[in-house]
Protein backbone atom coordinates (compact mmCIF):
# COMPACT_ATOMS: atom_id res chain seq x y z
CA UNK A 1 0.00 0.00 0.00
CA UNK A 2 1.12 3.52 -0.59
CA UNK A 3 2.02 5.84 2.21
CA UNK A 4 -1.27 8.51 2.62
CA UNK A 5 -0.68 11.97 3.62
CA UNK A 6 -2.41 12.09 6.91
CA UNK A 7 -3.93 14.96 8.42
CA UNK A 8 -6.29 15.72 5.72
CA UNK A 9 -9.13 13.62 4.87
CA UNK A 10 -8.59 12.41 1.33
CA UNK A 11 -12.41 12.27 0.88
CA UNK A 12 -14.29 15.43 2.56
CA UNK A 13 -17.33 15.89 0.71
CA UNK A 14 -18.19 12.24 1.93
CA UNK A 15 -20.31 11.86 5.04
CA UNK A 16 -20.58 8.74 5.70
CA UNK A 17 -18.42 5.41 5.10
CA UNK A 18 -19.29 4.11 1.44
CA UNK A 19 -21.56 0.83 1.81
CA UNK A 20 -19.64 -1.55 -0.85
CA UNK A 21 -16.25 -1.46 -2.25
CA UNK A 22 -13.35 -2.15 0.32
CA UNK A 23 -13.13 -1.19 3.80
CA UNK A 24 -12.14 2.43 3.83
CA UNK A 25 -11.16 5.23 6.34
CA UNK A 26 -11.78 9.22 5.45
CA UNK A 27 -7.88 9.33 5.14
CA UNK A 28 -7.99 6.98 2.21
CA UNK A 29 -6.59 3.70 4.03
CA UNK A 30 -8.24 0.20 3.04
CA UNK A 31 -7.88 -2.63 5.32
CA UNK A 32 -7.53 -5.75 4.21
CA UNK A 33 -5.69 -7.66 7.46
CA UNK A 34 -8.14 -8.24 9.95
CA UNK A 35 -6.41 -9.01 13.65
CA UNK A 36 -9.26 -11.50 15.47
CA UNK A 37 -8.50 -11.74 19.69
CA UNK A 38 -9.88 -14.96 20.62
CA UNK A 39 -9.35 -14.56 23.90
CA UNK A 40 -8.20 -12.15 26.59
CA UNK A 41 -6.93 -15.31 29.17
CA UNK A 42 -3.04 -16.13 29.02
CA UNK A 43 -1.02 -18.42 31.01
CA UNK A 44 2.13 -16.62 30.89
CA UNK A 45 2.42 -12.87 32.79
CA UNK A 46 4.71 -10.74 30.47
CA UNK A 47 5.71 -7.75 32.56
CA UNK A 48 4.56 -5.01 29.77
CA UNK A 49 1.86 -6.68 29.44
CA UNK A 50 -0.25 -7.47 32.46
CA UNK A 51 -0.24 -7.84 36.01
CA UNK A 52 0.95 -10.67 38.47
CA UNK A 53 -2.34 -11.67 39.20
CA UNK A 54 -3.59 -11.37 35.99
CA UNK A 55 -6.56 -9.38 35.23
CA UNK A 56 -10.30 -9.52 35.26
CA UNK A 57 -11.10 -11.75 32.75
CA UNK A 58 -13.97 -11.38 30.32
CA UNK A 59 -16.99 -13.69 31.32
CA UNK A 60 -17.24 -16.61 29.05
CA UNK A 61 -20.97 -15.29 27.93
CA UNK A 62 -19.36 -12.58 27.06
CA UNK A 63 -16.99 -13.97 24.26
CA UNK A 64 -18.16 -14.48 21.25
CA UNK A 65 -18.86 -18.17 20.65
CA UNK A 66 -16.87 -20.01 17.44
CA UNK A 67 -20.20 -19.93 15.48
CA UNK A 68 -20.74 -16.18 16.14
CA UNK A 69 -17.27 -15.46 15.22
CA UNK A 70 -17.32 -17.34 11.75
CA UNK A 71 -20.31 -15.42 11.07
CA UNK A 72 -18.13 -12.28 11.32
CA UNK A 73 -15.21 -13.80 9.48
CA UNK A 74 -17.05 -14.99 6.66
CA UNK A 75 -18.76 -11.08 6.21
CA UNK A 76 -15.41 -9.85 6.33
CA UNK A 77 -13.95 -11.52 3.82
CA UNK A 78 -16.70 -12.20 1.20
CA UNK A 79 -18.17 -8.33 1.91
CA UNK A 80 -15.97 -6.23 3.37
CA UNK A 81 -12.83 -7.66 1.02
CA UNK A 82 -10.19 -8.95 4.05
CA UNK A 83 -7.84 -10.94 2.68
CA UNK A 84 -5.63 -12.21 5.78
CA UNK A 85 -6.71 -13.35 9.18
CA UNK A 86 -4.51 -13.11 12.24
CA UNK A 87 -5.64 -14.43 15.30
CA UNK A 88 -4.29 -13.46 18.75
CA UNK A 89 -5.24 -12.68 22.08
CA UNK A 90 -4.77 -13.25 25.17
CA UNK A 91 -3.04 -16.15 24.44
CA UNK A 92 -4.91 -17.84 21.34
CA UNK A 93 -3.74 -21.38 22.35
CA UNK A 94 -5.95 -21.04 25.42
CA UNK A 95 -9.23 -20.72 23.64
CA UNK A 96 -12.01 -22.75 22.88
CA UNK A 97 -12.18 -23.85 19.42
CA UNK A 98 -8.90 -22.79 17.28
CA UNK A 99 -8.70 -25.30 15.02
CA UNK A 100 -12.13 -25.61 14.31
CA UNK A 101 -11.82 -21.89 13.72
CA UNK A 102 -9.15 -21.79 11.69
CA UNK A 103 -10.70 -24.98 9.26
CA UNK A 104 -13.83 -22.30 8.81
CA UNK A 105 -11.40 -19.72 8.30
CA UNK A 106 -9.41 -21.77 5.42
CA UNK A 107 -13.19 -22.40 4.00
CA UNK A 108 -13.87 -18.96 3.00
CA UNK A 109 -13.83 -17.80 -0.63
CA UNK A 110 -11.85 -15.77 -1.76
CA UNK A 111 -9.53 -17.73 0.66
CA UNK A 112 -7.85 -15.40 3.19
CA UNK A 113 -4.36 -15.86 4.10
CA UNK A 114 -4.16 -17.28 7.75
CA UNK A 115 -1.48 -16.43 10.76
CA UNK A 116 -1.12 -17.10 14.17
CA UNK A 117 0.62 -14.81 17.28
CA UNK A 118 1.00 -17.35 20.28
CA UNK A 119 3.30 -17.35 23.06
CA UNK A 120 4.38 -21.13 22.06
CA UNK A 121 3.24 -23.15 24.84
CA UNK A 122 1.60 -25.89 23.86
CA UNK A 123 1.85 -25.28 20.53
CA UNK A 124 4.97 -28.26 20.01
CA UNK A 125 1.93 -30.59 19.73
CA UNK A 126 -0.41 -28.23 18.06
CA UNK A 127 1.08 -26.73 15.37
CA UNK A 128 0.75 -29.69 12.96
CA UNK A 129 -3.37 -29.99 13.47
CA UNK A 130 -2.96 -26.10 12.87
CA UNK A 131 -0.91 -26.48 9.90
CA UNK A 132 -3.43 -29.07 8.38
CA UNK A 133 -6.30 -27.24 9.30
CA UNK A 134 -4.89 -24.51 7.11
CA UNK A 135 -3.11 -22.40 9.00
CA UNK A 136 -0.45 -20.37 6.80
CA UNK A 137 1.87 -18.50 9.43
CA UNK A 138 3.24 -17.97 12.10
CA UNK A 139 4.44 -15.81 14.96
CA UNK A 140 6.27 -17.25 18.63
CA UNK A 141 6.67 -14.37 21.01
CA UNK A 142 10.05 -14.25 22.77
CA UNK A 143 11.49 -11.88 24.10
CA UNK A 144 15.00 -13.32 26.19
CA UNK A 145 16.69 -17.35 24.92
CA UNK A 146 17.69 -16.86 28.68
CA UNK A 147 16.02 -18.80 31.31
CA UNK A 148 16.39 -16.43 34.46
CA UNK A 149 15.15 -13.58 32.02
CA UNK A 150 12.47 -15.37 31.01
CA UNK A 151 10.97 -16.49 34.51
CA UNK A 152 11.35 -12.56 34.91
CA UNK A 153 9.87 -11.39 32.03
CA UNK A 154 6.79 -13.66 31.52
CA UNK A 155 6.61 -14.77 35.79
CA UNK A 156 6.83 -18.25 34.60
CA UNK A 157 9.38 -20.44 34.21
CA UNK A 158 8.42 -22.07 30.60
CA UNK A 159 11.22 -21.44 28.65
CA UNK A 160 11.92 -24.75 27.69
CA UNK A 161 7.93 -25.26 26.56
CA UNK A 162 8.42 -21.98 24.10
CA UNK A 163 11.57 -23.51 22.68
CA UNK A 164 9.57 -26.82 22.11
CA UNK A 165 6.76 -24.51 20.21
CA UNK A 166 9.16 -23.04 18.06
CA UNK A 167 10.32 -26.29 17.07
CA UNK A 168 7.04 -27.86 16.68
CA UNK A 169 5.91 -24.87 14.25
CA UNK A 170 9.06 -25.07 11.84
CA UNK A 171 8.72 -29.36 12.11
CA UNK A 172 5.18 -28.84 11.07
CA UNK A 173 6.44 -26.61 8.07
CA UNK A 174 5.17 -23.20 8.95
CA UNK A 175 7.82 -21.79 8.19
CA UNK A 176 9.62 -19.16 7.92
CA UNK A 177 8.77 -19.21 11.35
CA UNK A 178 8.76 -15.49 12.63
CA UNK A 179 9.84 -14.58 16.28
CA UNK A 180 8.48 -11.17 18.11
CA UNK A 181 10.40 -9.87 20.54
CA UNK A 182 9.97 -6.87 22.97
CA UNK A 183 12.78 -6.03 24.76
CA UNK A 184 13.32 -5.34 28.50
CA UNK A 185 14.45 -1.52 29.16
CA UNK A 186 17.34 -2.86 31.27
CA UNK A 187 18.84 -6.15 29.81
CA UNK A 188 17.31 -5.87 26.39
CA UNK A 189 20.44 -5.08 24.57
CA UNK A 190 21.96 -8.01 25.50
CA UNK A 191 18.93 -10.51 25.01
CA UNK A 192 19.00 -9.00 21.46
CA UNK A 193 22.11 -10.28 20.43
CA UNK A 194 21.72 -13.67 21.57
CA UNK A 195 18.34 -13.68 20.45
CA UNK A 196 19.38 -13.17 17.06
CA UNK A 197 22.52 -15.63 17.45
CA UNK A 198 19.69 -18.32 18.33
CA UNK A 199 17.13 -17.44 15.48
CA UNK A 200 19.88 -17.58 12.68
CA UNK A 201 21.40 -20.63 14.34
CA UNK A 202 17.38 -22.54 13.84
CA UNK A 203 16.45 -20.17 10.56
CA UNK A 204 13.75 -18.04 12.81
CA UNK A 205 12.86 -14.87 11.60
CA UNK A 206 13.52 -12.41 14.31
CA UNK A 207 11.71 -8.89 14.83
CA UNK A 208 11.50 -6.64 17.81
CA UNK A 209 8.80 -4.72 18.71
CA UNK A 210 8.82 -1.87 20.19
CA UNK A 211 7.33 -1.84 23.53
CA UNK A 212 4.20 0.37 23.17
CA UNK A 213 1.68 2.43 26.28
CA UNK A 214 -0.53 -0.63 26.06
CA UNK A 215 0.29 -2.79 29.80
CA UNK A 216 -2.61 -3.07 32.12
CA UNK A 217 -0.44 -1.34 34.90
CA UNK A 218 0.14 2.04 32.73
CA UNK A 219 3.86 1.92 33.87
CA UNK A 220 4.76 2.34 30.64
CA UNK A 221 8.02 4.25 30.37
CA UNK A 222 9.66 6.56 26.86
CA UNK A 223 12.33 7.10 28.82
CA UNK A 224 13.60 3.64 29.20
CA UNK A 225 11.83 1.57 26.67
CA UNK A 226 13.65 -0.14 24.30
CA UNK A 227 13.92 2.11 21.24
CA UNK A 228 14.77 1.08 17.56
CA UNK A 229 17.68 2.75 16.56
CA UNK A 230 19.19 1.91 19.89
CA UNK A 231 18.54 -1.96 19.04
CA UNK A 232 20.07 -1.86 15.45
CA UNK A 233 23.21 -0.01 16.88
CA UNK A 234 23.79 -2.98 19.97
CA UNK A 235 22.96 -5.68 16.94
CA UNK A 236 25.52 -3.68 14.25
CA UNK A 237 28.19 -4.26 17.06
CA UNK A 238 27.75 -8.19 16.06
CA UNK A 239 26.38 -8.83 13.01
CA UNK A 240 27.14 -6.93 9.70
CA UNK A 241 23.21 -5.74 8.92
CA UNK A 242 22.42 -4.07 5.35
CA UNK A 243 19.12 -3.04 4.24
CA UNK A 244 16.81 -5.90 2.69
CA UNK A 245 16.30 -4.82 -1.05
CA UNK A 246 13.05 -6.36 -1.13
CA UNK A 247 10.01 -4.26 -1.07
CA UNK A 248 8.40 -3.18 2.13
CA UNK A 249 4.60 -2.39 1.10
CA UNK A 250 2.83 -1.97 4.73
CA UNK A 251 5.01 -4.46 6.50
CA UNK A 252 5.34 -2.27 9.94
CA UNK A 253 8.90 -4.40 10.48
CA UNK A 254 11.64 -2.81 8.14
CA UNK A 255 14.03 -5.72 7.53
CA UNK A 256 18.07 -6.24 7.58
CA UNK A 257 19.75 -9.04 6.07
CA UNK A 258 21.93 -10.83 8.54
CA UNK A 259 25.88 -11.12 7.45
CA UNK A 260 24.78 -10.82 4.07
CA UNK A 261 21.74 -13.23 4.31
CA UNK A 262 19.31 -15.63 3.57
CA UNK A 263 18.68 -14.81 7.44
CA UNK A 264 16.81 -11.66 8.01
CA UNK A 265 15.44 -9.23 11.16
CA UNK A 266 12.83 -7.03 11.42
CA UNK A 267 12.79 -3.77 13.61
CA UNK A 268 9.32 -2.22 14.12
CA UNK A 269 9.56 1.29 14.93
CA UNK A 270 5.77 1.43 16.42
CA UNK A 271 6.49 4.43 18.74
CA UNK A 272 9.52 5.91 17.60
CA UNK A 273 8.79 5.65 13.34
CA UNK A 274 5.27 5.66 13.69
CA UNK A 275 4.04 4.12 10.30
CA UNK A 276 0.36 4.65 10.45
CA UNK A 277 -0.20 6.07 7.16
CA UNK A 278 0.34 2.53 5.44
CA UNK A 279 -2.04 0.92 8.09
CA UNK A 280 -4.44 -1.72 6.76
CA UNK A 281 -5.31 -3.09 9.58
CA UNK A 282 -9.13 -3.88 11.46
CA UNK A 283 -9.55 -5.48 14.84
CA UNK A 284 -12.22 -7.68 16.15
CA UNK A 285 -12.03 -7.74 20.45
CA UNK A 286 -12.93 -11.33 21.77
CA UNK A 287 -16.19 -9.84 23.11
CA UNK A 288 -16.99 -9.03 19.28
CA UNK A 289 -16.39 -5.44 19.61
CA UNK A 290 -14.27 -3.93 16.15
CA UNK A 291 -11.46 -1.08 16.84
CA UNK A 292 -9.98 0.58 13.76
CA UNK A 293 -6.69 1.13 15.86
CA UNK A 294 -4.75 -0.18 18.86
CA UNK A 295 -5.47 3.28 20.18
CA UNK A 296 -8.61 3.67 19.00
CA UNK A 297 -11.09 5.47 22.20
CA UNK A 298 -14.15 3.81 20.29
CA UNK A 299 -15.25 0.50 20.02
CA UNK A 300 -18.64 -0.80 17.88
CA UNK A 301 -20.73 -3.32 19.67
CA UNK A 302 -20.74 -6.07 16.61
CA UNK A 303 -21.89 -9.03 19.22
CA UNK A 304 -24.89 -7.11 19.99
CA UNK A 305 -25.86 -6.71 17.10
CA UNK A 306 -25.11 -10.23 16.25
CA UNK A 307 -27.38 -11.62 19.59
CA UNK A 308 -29.93 -8.95 18.39
CA UNK A 309 -30.85 -10.52 14.84
CA UNK A 310 -28.65 -8.58 12.87
CA UNK A 311 -28.59 -9.41 9.50
CA UNK A 312 -25.45 -9.45 7.47
CA UNK A 313 -26.23 -6.19 6.00
CA UNK A 314 -26.36 -4.04 9.22
CA UNK A 315 -23.52 -5.85 10.32
CA UNK A 316 -21.14 -5.33 7.55
CA UNK A 317 -22.52 -1.31 7.56
CA UNK A 318 -21.44 -1.24 11.49
CA UNK A 319 -18.24 -2.80 10.59
CA UNK A 320 -17.67 0.38 8.06
CA UNK A 321 -18.99 2.86 9.98
CA UNK A 322 -16.36 2.06 12.44
CA UNK A 323 -13.32 2.11 10.01
CA UNK A 324 -14.52 5.25 8.53
CA UNK A 325 -13.64 6.69 11.88
CA UNK A 326 -9.93 5.40 11.97
CA UNK A 327 -8.29 8.09 13.39
CA UNK A 328 -4.92 9.25 11.83
CA UNK A 329 -2.27 7.96 13.67
CA UNK A 330 -1.77 6.03 17.26
CA UNK A 331 -0.65 9.63 18.69
CA UNK A 332 1.19 8.06 21.16
CA UNK A 333 3.66 10.93 20.87
CA UNK A 334 0.94 13.99 20.91
CA UNK A 335 1.05 15.80 24.02
CA UNK A 336 -2.72 15.04 24.94
CA UNK A 337 -2.04 11.10 24.42
CA UNK A 338 -4.43 8.99 26.43
CA UNK A 339 -4.05 5.17 26.90
CA UNK A 340 -6.30 3.51 26.02
CA UNK A 341 -8.94 1.83 28.90
CA UNK A 342 -8.71 -2.04 27.21
CA UNK A 343 -4.68 -3.18 27.68
CA UNK A 344 -2.97 -4.80 24.41
CA UNK A 345 -4.19 -8.72 25.87
CA UNK A 346 -8.01 -7.92 25.74
CA UNK A 347 -7.47 -5.98 22.39
CA UNK A 348 -4.97 -8.30 20.42
CA UNK A 349 -1.81 -7.89 19.42
N1 LIG B 1 -0.11 -14.17 23.80
C1 LIG B 1 0.31 -14.07 22.45
C2 LIG B 1 1.74 -13.65 22.35
O1 LIG B 1 2.29 -13.19 23.34
O2 LIG B 1 2.29 -13.75 21.25
C3 LIG B 1 -0.55 -13.16 21.59
C4 LIG B 1 -1.02 -11.89 22.23
S1 LIG B 1 0.26 -10.72 22.59
C5 LIG B 1 -0.70 -9.38 23.23
C6 LIG B 1 0.71 -10.24 20.95
C7 LIG B 1 2.03 -9.52 20.83
O3 LIG B 1 1.93 -8.29 21.51
C8 LIG B 1 3.21 -10.27 21.45
O4 LIG B 1 4.23 -10.39 20.50
C9 LIG B 1 3.64 -9.38 22.59
O5 LIG B 1 5.02 -9.42 22.80
C10 LIG B 1 3.18 -8.03 22.12
N2 LIG B 1 2.95 -7.07 23.20
C11 LIG B 1 2.28 -7.24 24.35
N3 LIG B 1 2.29 -6.10 25.08
C12 LIG B 1 2.96 -5.19 24.35
C13 LIG B 1 3.31 -3.82 24.55
N4 LIG B 1 2.96 -3.16 25.65
N5 LIG B 1 4.00 -3.19 23.57
C14 LIG B 1 4.37 -3.85 22.43
N6 LIG B 1 4.07 -5.14 22.19
C15 LIG B 1 3.39 -5.80 23.14
FE1 LIG C 1 0.27 -13.35 27.52
FE2 LIG C 1 1.07 -12.54 25.14
FE3 LIG C 1 0.48 -10.75 27.08
FE4 LIG C 1 2.66 -12.24 27.34
S1 LIG C 1 2.27 -10.73 25.71
S2 LIG C 1 1.10 -11.87 28.93
S3 LIG C 1 2.05 -14.11 26.40
S4 LIG C 1 -0.95 -12.10 26.08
Amino acid sequence: MTMVALGVPSMPNALSAPDTGPLVDTYGRVATDLRVSLTDRCNLRCTYCMPAEGLDWLPGDALLQPDELIRLLRIAVTRLGIKSVRFTGGEPLVAKGLERIVAATAALQPRPEIALTTNGIGLGRRAAGLKRAGLDRINVSLDTVDPQRFAATTRRNRLADVLEGLAGAAAAGLSPVKVNAVLDPGTGLADAVELLRFCVAHGYQLRFIEQMPLDAEHHWDRDTAQRADGVLAALQAHFQLTPDPAPRGSAPAELWLVDGGPAKVGIIASVSHEFCGACDRTRLTADGQVRSCLFSQREKDLRGLLRGGADDDVIEAAWRAAMWAKPAGHGINDPGFVQPDRPMSAIGG
